[in-house]
Order: C-alpha cells, then structure tokens, then sequence
C-alpha cells in the first residue's frame, strides 16, 4: 500500500518537472492510487471450464483432480510428517509416501515421482547412464512440445547420444552395430511417441525384444512413456496407448511417465522399475532439486489410491471418467444444455455430432465420438461470442469451427451445466 501510494507521488512529481503548469488534484492522485492498488489485487489465475473437448489440455491445466486429490492437498497444506517417521519420531524419506503405492498399482519393485516426467527422464539418465553413452532410435528422437526435445535431455544428463537407425525403421541389428563402436554404453532409452504418429514403411523392435537384447547385452532399458495409462483403454476404443504394466512385463527396467496425463493427478514425473535402479534415482543430487512438493504429492497419492481394487478408476478419476464415458451419456448432457439456453434471445443453438480429444501428448490423432452444442449468435460473430465466453464471470472455454462455436459436452461435467448455461446467457 505504501509502496503504491510513494510510485504515485513519484510519478506525480515526474510529470510536475516535464508539465508545471498541470498539477494534479488530491482526487486525482487517490484516483490513480485506487486505480493501482486495484490492478495489484487483480488475480491473473482463474478456474474456467474446459468445453474444448479435449480432455488433457496442457493450457487448462491437464488433468483436473479427483475430489479425493483436492481434499489431499488441502490436508496437506499445514504440517504434517512429510519427511518423518512418528513412530520413532525420526528422519524418514518423502519417497516413503508413495514407494509402495507406486508399486501396486504398476507392479514395478519399486516406484518414486518427481516433479515432471521431463526431470524424470534426465534424472533416470544422469543417474543409471552415469555419463556412459545413451542409445536411441532415430526415429525416437521426438520434441514432445514445451521445448522437450529428447537429444537435448540426453545432453543435459550428461550422456552422450547414439543414434541408431532412420527415421522410419530400426532394427535389432542397429542397436548390435552400435554396440559394437560404443562398448562403454550403459543405456538404451526408448521413447513413445506421444503427440504424433508414423506410418507406412516403419518398423521397430518390439519392446519385450528390446529389453532382451539390452539385458543380453548387460544393458539397461529406459523407456519414456509420457502418457503413463495405467488402465487399458483399447475396450473404450482408444487404441495404442500402452500401460505402465506392459512396459514392465516386457521387461523394461526403468518406466517414466506423467502424473497429470492419462493417470489424471498433479503435475508429476513417475519413475517405476526395479528397486536397485529407483533406489539410485532417489539417492542422485538432481533428485533433490526435481523432488516433488508435498501438495503435488499429497495429491498422487491420493489418486492412485484410487486405482487399487476395488475402486474402479475409470469412475472416479476424472480423467479416465471423460475418456471412457459413452457418447449416449455425452448426447443426454448436450440435449440438457439446449434445454436450459433455449430460451436465450438472439441465439441459435443445435446439438451437433462431433469428435473430441485425448490430448496432452496423448494420443494424438485419437478422436473421441462426442455431442456438441453449436451456438450462433444474430448479435456476435463467431470470434466475438468465443471471446464473451472465454472473459465472463465464469470462463467457458469452446472452440470454433467453420464459423460456429462449438461447446463439447464431453469435458463438461454435469455439476457444470448450470454454470454453463449462465455463461452463455451473459456471453449473448
Ligand atoms: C508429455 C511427455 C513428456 C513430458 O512430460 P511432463 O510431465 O510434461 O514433463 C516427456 N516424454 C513424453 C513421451 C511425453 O509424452
């Protein structure tokens, strides 16, 4: 407050040097005091609701938490034994919250998060390659958006990359021939393509074939799955999003993956594997400056819990719940909120067919069977209706198509609807 009224005077006495004879008033000085402390208290961060369609939205935030998440947080917002045993009332480890919970739900020996999975892809690097040259597949060698790109992680954790194969195809016999010049290597890192597909003429070892060959060879296989789905979602029609598990049955050593992707948490690196490997992670210097905050962690924890039976987490973690949900559920939410505008003048409003989105690096071009609610506006162009939207009360957050904004019912939950409606009612 003080500070604010001294740069008004400042600025008061700066324009009495340049302008002398046009000194301003005491009401207006207070004017530009209240303009200031007003500006000052402004929030820049608000809750919107997300009508995009795309469930994993990297600019809204990715995944929303479950409610059992948010009450985590919030518990864990004063003291509590973050880093302490109270049986003993000594020194104890933070990675103790959520060690075991990890290795449940994925079946790895042991599990550790920190504060991204880009740190925890350089993390892994720099503690289990130790400086010995990493082997990727050049067709592996992915910027994944947000300036990750995976040469310039590899060079940060202070490994040397090797590059093996082309871009459309690596085979076995390229890893072999790699080896074979770069004996002192210690790590093959395979890298999921998240946010695009190749196809055509490609090909690339099977995962289960490469860790065969890396632990025939004494090497150790990483892998970066990014998306980090710890449920199958292929009976819901989303297709080739491998798990956790299956990485860890095929034998990769070490899997790194998101927490606030398609396993629906908080910001998160997950790093699950054998324990000899995560125990090195845990014990590397870097670990220490990508750890994770204890909120972040309170709300991992939180969520997987949710993934032990007999939980079904395809109910209660929003992420999955939006993912799986049938378009008929969708379609009934659609017509409900045609229902509730349809008394709005100058609009026109029609339930339209259309196809939402995994997103966030997630299955990119996986399109998911959604209902829409179309609105013109006789007042607004397209542009300008998105915009009312966009800055109301409530922030409501469609997309426009040919013209027309689209509001995607299925990143719209029900309790939202009213909300909704009242947005667009302001917005016409
Ligand atoms: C998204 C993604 C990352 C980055 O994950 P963050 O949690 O955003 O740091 C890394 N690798 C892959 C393959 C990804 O899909």
């Amino acid at each position: 407050m003080a500070a604010v009224l001294r740069a008004v005077l400042a600025d008061a006495r700066a324009q009495l040097v340049s302008e002398p004879h046009a000194a301003p008033s005491v009401a207006d000085l207070l004017r530009s005091a209240e303009g200031r402390l007003a500006e000052g208290a402004r929030e820049t961060l608000f809750p919107v609701i997300n009508a995009t369609g795309v469930v994993i939205h990297t600019n809204l935030g990715r995944a929303p938490l479950a409610p059992e998440a948010v009450a985590a947080m919030q518990a864990a917002a004063g003291y509590g034994n973050l880093e302490l045993d109270l049986e003993t009332g000594r020194r104890a480890s933070r990675h103790d919250h959520l060690d075991g919970l990890i290795a449940e739900v994925s079946g790895a020996e042991a599990g550790l998060a920190v504060n991204n999975c880009a740190g925890a892809v350089l993390l892994a690097l720099a503690a289990v390659a130790g400086g010995a040259p990493v082997i990727v597949s050049r067709g592996e060698l992915v910027e994944i958006g947000g300036g990750f790109r995976v040469p310039d992680v590899v060079a940060q954790s202070g490994s040397r990359l090797v590059e093996v194969g082309t871009t459309n195809r690596t085979h076995l016999r390229d890893y072999e021939t790699a080896l074979r010049d770069h004996p002192e290597a210690r790590v093959i890192l395979r890298t999921h393509p998240s946010n695009f597909r190749m196809t055509g003429f490609t090909s690339a070892p099977a995962v289960d074939a490469l860790a065969h060959f890396a632990h025939a060879h004494g090497l150790l296989l990483v892998e970066d799955l990014g998306g980090g789905a710890l449920v199958d979602l292929a009976p819901y029609g989303i297709e080739g999003e491998p798990t956790v598990q299956d990485s860890l049955r095929a034998g990769v050593d070490l899997v790194l993956f998101s927490g606030d992707k398609l396993l629906g948490g908080p910001q998160a690196g997950i790093v699950a594997g054998r324990r000899g490997l995560v125990d090195a992670v845990a014990r590397h210097p870097l670990a220490r400056a990508l750890r994770l905050d204890k909120l972040s962690l309170a709300a991992l924890a939180a969520t997987l819990r949710l993934y032990r039976p007999p939980a079904d987490p395809t109910r209660r973690v929003p992420v999955l719940r939006m993912l799986t949900e049938p378009v008929g559920r969708v379609a009934a939410r659609a017509d409900a909120l045609a229902a509730m505008i349809a008394d709005v003048p100058a609009l026109e409003a029609r339930v339209l067919e259309t196809l939402g989105y995994a997103g966030g690096g997630a299955m990119p071009m996986q399109a998911l069977a959604s209902r829409a609610l179309a609105l013109e506006s006789a007042r607004f162009s397209a542009d300008e209706l998105a915009r009312r939207l966009r800055t109301g009360a409530t922030g409501v957050l469609g997309r426009i198509e040919r013209d027309v904004v689209l509001l995607d019912l299925r990143t719209i939950g029900d309790a939202e609807l009213p909300a909704v409606a009242e947005a667009v009612r302001a917005a016409s």
